[in-house]
């Protein structure tokens, strides 16, 4: 490699040798734009300048290579020379993000080869709280696109192969290079592919997928909640020409329980009581979310709304051997329709009531008395 040959890295860039940064990156982009192959098809020279000034801006825009640059000229660049081995290799990968910064060809990055990968699918799914509670094997019916079994994804008519693009001899990519520049974009032949299909396979159109009703298990661990996602790895859509498949996303919602509010593992329910059996104390059973009943004792002088904890009896906390509680709140009824002889009856009960037997009532009206009391004075 000789260094004489190669233009200062100044010149080539069109500035002053103590430029900044805002100068070197103008220039650059001018001089990029001018120079740049698509810009100049079929002009060598267009395409010598172009790189030379990719080269140029690479070095100088960097604090160490252009101190590098200043102290030992194209040397420092070179095999062996002043320390900087090793900075070729770096070029290709950064000169690549300059050309996206620029021309806005980021686009045409991704898909290696035309490969991309499946699209994600969403299923959405309402289980009973039964079924949060004991979890369960779904089975799932979802339209995906799969893989061609006739083409085995390829696209082409049985019998027949895609040819290797010439243009790209297979790679997908065409790349350019000299020295230690790559130019590199997706092959305009076979828009990545690498392969040019001719005859293409009729039970797909060529497209390498078809839709297809699949069956699925889904595992639905006790204790999901409202909103759990579950996440199978691969069952989405198919990928584009050997791309990895994409993901499916379960998400699950609890359908409304007739007796049952969940809150977090515990479990609540409300359940009427008479107003013989708040006063008298007595027990009645309650269904659980096991399928089983339990008896909840209330004794004499239970207010309404009060709450009785049963330990246990709540949903599974997920992926955990621990339960929550169930919470059982009585709401006192008043009675209501009733018969001549029952109204006689609460009427004799309410002469032979005193402050006593209603100790919260007493109380309440007792202030308000004073209430108004104090007012008046
Ligand atoms: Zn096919
Ligand atoms: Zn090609």
């Amino acid at each position: 490699m000789s260094t004489s040959t190669k233009r200062c890295y100044y010149e080539t860039l069109e500035v002053e040798r103590d430029a900044d940064d805002s100068v070197l990156k103008s220039s650059f982009r001018k001089l990029a734009m001018k120079f740049h192959p698509d810009r100049n098809p079929g002009d060598d020279t267009s395409e010598v300048k172009f790189k030379e000034i990719n080269e140029a801006y690479e070095v100088l825009k960097d604090r160490d290579k252009r101190a590098a640059y200043d102290r030992y000229g194209h040397a420092a660049f070179e095999q062996g020379g002043g320390g900087g081995a090793g900075f070729g290799a770096g070029f290709a990968s950064s000169f690549s993000d300059i050309f996206e910064d620029l021309f806005g060809m980021a686009g045409q990055r991704g898909g290696r080869g035309g490969r991309e990968r499946g699209a994600d699918l969403r299923y959405n799914m309402e289980i009973t709280l039964e079924e949060a509670f004991g979890g369960k094997t779904a089975q799932i019916e979802i339209p995906v696109s799969v893989t061609c079994e006739a083409c085995s994804g390829i696209g082409a008519k049985a019998g027949t192969k895609p040819k290797t693009c010439s243009t790209c001899g297979g790679a997908g990519r065409v790349r350019q290079s000299q020295g230690f520049f790559t130019l590199e974009r997706t092959c305009p032949g076979c828009q990545g592919r690498g392969q040019m299909i001719e005859d293409a396979c009729p039970s797909c159109s060529g497209q390498g997928r078809v839709t297809r009703e699949r069956t699925l298990s889904v595992n639905i661990p006790p204790g999901v909640e409202d909103g759990t996602r579950i996440r199978l790895a691969g069952e989405g859509e198919a990928g584009v020409r050997g791309g990895p498949p994409g993901d499916l996303y379960i998400f699950l919602s609890l359908a409304q329980h007739q007796f049952f509010q969940r809150d977090g593992a515990d479990l609540h329910c409300r359940v009427p009581i008479s107003m013989v059996t708040a006063a008298l104390g007595g027990e009645f059973e309650v269904p659980t979310i096991e399928k089983g009943k339990t008896k909840v004792k209330v004794p004499a002088g239970t207010q309404s709304s009060r709450r009785f904890r049963i330990a246990s009896k709540g949903m599974p906390v997920l992926r955990s051997r621990q339960m929550g509680d169930m919470y059982v709140q009585v709401v006192v009824e008043t009675p209501q329709n009733l018969t001549k002889k029952q109204q006689e009856l609460l009427a004799e009960f309410d002469k032979l009531s005193s402050g006593n037997t209603q100790p919260e009532s007493e109380g309440f009206f007792t202030k308000v008395k004073d209430f108004f009391g104090n007012r008046a004075s």
